[in-house]
Parts: structure tokens; C-alpha cells; sequence
């Protein structure tokens, strides 16, 4: 088209869409004038140097990854060095074991903590809190929606983020996560903050 330009973006953010919140975490990248794509296969995957595993229902996610086939190839991108960030359910799917979970429910051990799903109790099964994040020079407004809680952490994990006692994002080398949902929180620096170390 004659006096369209299409500036490229010189990284592709993927954003796995099988289930759950994917939508609004690719808006977020577009409003930082980033590409993001939905991952769905194998194929898409192959397209993007980093990837965004949404909050949603982790059982569920986890057996769409098998289907879908993307459970090994996800796994070997991750130990390749892919950056990764995992929010709520996509946490769990990232985390070394899960509490509650179900029995076939798969995760990837990409970072060295136990989680345990829905971990808030009923009455405060969403739930929001201003946060203090290192770095960030005004608290964020984290969305905790049957949320998981992080129970313990691995030496190599950095604590980046508290709500009370709890650990709710932290780091290990290219994977990042957070318990909460940052794609609601009409901010976008924890976004930034994943697109720096990638
Ligand atoms: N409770 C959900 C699970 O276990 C996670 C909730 C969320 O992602 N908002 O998968």
C-alpha cells in the first residue's frame, strides 16, 4: 500500500494464546510499540525471541500445550535462554511444583519455586494491592485474581516484588513472574521492565 508505512520492530514478543488473559498483554506491547503475535503451534513459536504465558486456568493451559504440541518445543526454547514472562496461571506453568494442582498437570521447572494455586482463600479470591517494585519509582497496581502463591523460593530466584509476607514477582535468570495480573493494571512497566532483558 502506497503511503503506509509499517515500522518494524526489531523484536517479536509472543504471547501464548491457547487460554486465558492473552489479549490485553498484547495490547500492552502494542502500546509500547512492540510486535506481538499469539503463539498457537509449534510454527508461531519458531517466529519469536521471547513469550508472555498468560493468567487463565493453568489445568487447562497445560493440557492444551500437549495438544497443541508445544509443551517440548516451549521447553527447549526455555532452556536455550528464551526470555519468558508468566503471569498467575502462567506461573504455575513456569514454577518446579505445584500445590494443588492436578494430578496430570504438567509445568515446566523453568524457575526454582513451589507454588500453590488458588492460595488467597474464597472470600478474597480477587483481590487488588499497590506494590512496591525494585526499580520502580511509585508503587504498581497489582490485580490478584485466584491468585497462586509463591510458598518457597530457590536460592538462584531474585524477590523483586512483596505483598505482606509474599513473594509476588521474582526473577531467575530469563524467566520472570508474577502472581498477579500486570496486562490490568493500565500500566505498562512491568511489561518494559520484561522487555529490557530481552
Ligand atoms: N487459579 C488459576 C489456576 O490455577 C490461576 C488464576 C489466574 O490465572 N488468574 O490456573
Amino acid at each position: 500500500m502506497v503511503g503506509v508505512s509499517h515500522k518494524k520492530s526489531a523484536i517479536k514478543i509472543g504471547v501464548l494464546a491457547l487460554q486465558g488473559a492473552f489479549e490485553r498483554h498484547q495490547k500492552v506491547f502494542l502500546e509500547l510499540s512492540v510486535e506481538a503475535i499469539q503463539v498457537r503451534t509449534p510454527a508461531d513459536l519458531a517466529k519469536v525471541d521471547a513469550l508472555v504465558m498468560p493468567g487463565g486456568e493453568s489445568t487447562t493451559m497445560s493440557q492444551l500445550l500437549e495438544s497443541s504440541e508445544l509443551f517440548g518445543p516451549i521447553s527447549l526454547r526455555i532452556k536455550q535462554g528464551l526470555p519468558v514472562f508468566g503471569t498467575c496461571a502462567g506461573m504455575i506453568l513456569l514454577s518446579k511444583k505445584i500445590l494443588d494442582g492436578r494430578d496430570d498437570q504438567l509445568s515446566f521447572d523453568a524457575i526454582d519455586i513451589d507454588v500453590q494455586r488458588n492460595a488467597y482463600g474464597r472470600q478474597i479470591d480477587s483481590f487488588e494491592a499497590e506494590i512496591e517494585i525494585d526499580s520502580f519509582d511509585s508503587p504498581f497496581n497489582a490485580v490478584f485474581i485466584r491468585a497462586p502463591r509463591i510458598v518457597s523460593l530457590g536460592p538462584e530466584v531474585h524477590a523483586l516484588a512483596y505483598c505482606g509476607d509474599d513473594v509476588v514477582l521474582a526473577k531467575q535468570e530469563n524467566i520472570l513472574v508474577a502472581s498477579f495480573h500486570p496486562e490490568l493494571a493500565n500500566d505498562v512497566r512491568l511489561h518494559e521492565l520484561f522487555l529490557k532483558g530481552v
